[in-house]
């Protein structure tokens, strides 16, 4: 067939072009990707690492010597890694001290419960409180059943549906239990699974509500309560806390850099945080999120990758009770915040990993999806849209592209914020793909000619 008109010619050869270029960037980087994911794949050195220092320095609360010691080994091994501009910058975070405490059932039977304070409570008075246990399923149940409340413990026992609204009980049933008088909330552990495990957490108070001490019982132990009080049994609880919030102090955003070999100015910049909760060991959350980052990083170079972007890693501090180091990272990199490129982070566990969440345009997304196209092969490459991560929240809130690490989320919440957030839960075949799921996005975003459109010019 021959085609006459020019016009139509000319369609047909924009076509084409489009075609090869909506190809280009998987094409163009399908062999280093797949270099980078065979590397990747070849060792456990991020399980290795994260063993290390969680084992080494234990958990990591805001404010205790512990985070500090783990921030300076960080800053001597990444020095030793040949990363550069590495260094810590100075973050004051909220500092709270859990203390001696315990949460007995004396009545119907005396019966231990384990129990975990939340992060942020006050104490109860140095004798405890003892007081009648009012159980509710829900913020409606606890509405109406308020002219009961007066005096009593409250017991949130709501069941786990999802994080997003199960963790509002934790983190906001102190102040609506004090609205209608208790004297103390015990929240059942936001968790789908447990062995009797209790998950601390943070919560929060209102300025304008009375303060009441909150913790966090075991599933089992909710659900025992309840059921007595369905049996008619009048259930008796004694609570002690001892926490105290102390001033603020000093802390430290971690982080090295490949420094870009065309355009250093410009930066890709991921990471996780650094911080943890004061039980187990902070390995899942989030001691692995830096070290898959950090590894990505070392894979880059250790293969001889210099993107023409600077790729920054950074372990950001006090994610858990107050969010100051993503707010600070913000604050100091303000001038540059136009030249992050994109912003990856990852805070949901460093399990088997599936792709990205993202936030940002959808001109954006079309090229992400393109890029992750060569994660497909390790089964990594979904990018779905809407949420990236707390950390990078603030800048992504400025404009920055921000995806979130995803993974095989089954048991996340089996561990979150117990004794049991131990290395031994991850497994260091999916800690690799984790890495080279990481280095591939970030190697891309930071090499390719092509930037990632911003929603703020995209919407102007
Ligand atoms: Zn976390």
């Amino acid at each position: 067939m021959r085609i006459r008109s020019p016009a139509l010619v000319a369609l047909i050869a924009l076509a084409f072009v489009r075609s090869l270029s909506a190809q280009t960037v998987a094409d163009r980087y399908r062999g280093d990707a797949n270099r980078i994911i065979d590397a990747a794949l070849r060792d456990s050195a991020a399980w290795n690492r994260l063993a290390e220092m969680t084992e080494t320095f234990g958990n990591r609360l805001s404010g205790t010597p512990a985070l500090e010691q783990a921030i300076d080994w960080v800053i001597g091994r990444m020095k030793q890694d040949g990363l550069q501009n590495v260094r810590g910058e100075r973050v004051m975070v909220p500092v709270w001290v859990r203390g001696e405490e315990s949460a007995e059932m004396v009545r119907p039977r005396a019966q231990n419960l384990p129990m975990l304070g939340l992060g942020g409570s006050i104490a109860t008075p140095p004798e405890g409180i003892t007081a009648d246990v009012l159980v509710v399923g829900s913020f409606s149940d606890l509405t109406a059943k308020a002219t009961h409340a007066s005096g009593k413990i409250v017991l949130f026992d709501v069941p786990f549906t999802n994080y997003g609204e199960t963790v509002q009980y934790r983190a906001r049933g102190a102040v609506a239990a004090a609205k209608v008088g208790a004297v103390a909330a015990l929240v059942r552990s936001v968790t789908p699974y447990s062995q009797r495990t209790p998950h601390t957490g943070a919560m929060s108070y209102d300025s304008s509500v009375r303060r009441i001490p909150a913790a966090a019982i075991t599933v089992e132990d909710a659900e025992l309560i309840h059921r007595l009080v369905d049996r008619g049994e009048r259930v008796r609880v004694k609570l002690m806390m001892s926490s105290k919030t102390l001033p603020d102090a000093p802390s430290r955003n971690v982080m090295g850099e490949i420094v870009g070999s065309e355009k250093p100015d410009e930066v890709v910049v991921f990471g996780g945080h650094i911080d943890s909760w004061d039980v187990g060991r902070g390995a899942m959350d989030d001691g692995g999120g830096v070290v898959v980052a950090w590894e990505a990083v070392r894979l880059l170079k250790r293969l001889g990758f210099t993107p023409k972007r600077t790729i920054r890693v950074v372990g950001w501090t006090n994610e858990e009770n107050g969010g100051r180091g993503g707010q600070a990272y913000r604050d100091a990199h303000r001038a540059e915040v136009d030249r992050h490129v994109l912003a990856i982070e990852s805070d949901g566990g460093v399990f088997k990993p599936q792709g990205f969440s993202f936030t940002g345009s959808d001109a954006a997304l079309d090229m992400l999806k393109q890029m992750a196209s060569l994660l497909d092969r390790i089964d990594a490459g979904t990018i779905v849209k809407g949420g990236a991560g707390a950390d990078i929240g603030p800048i992504v809130a400025l404009g920055v592209p921000g995806l979130g690490l995803t993974v095989d989320g089954t048991k996340y919440f089996w561990y979150h914020h117990t004794e049991a957030d131990t290395v031994d839960k991850l497994d260091p075949n999916d800690m690799a793909r984790c890495v080279a799921t990481m280095a591939v996005m970030a190697y891309l975003a930071a090499d390719m000619a092509e930037t990632l459109p911003r929603a703020s010019t995209e919407t102007r």
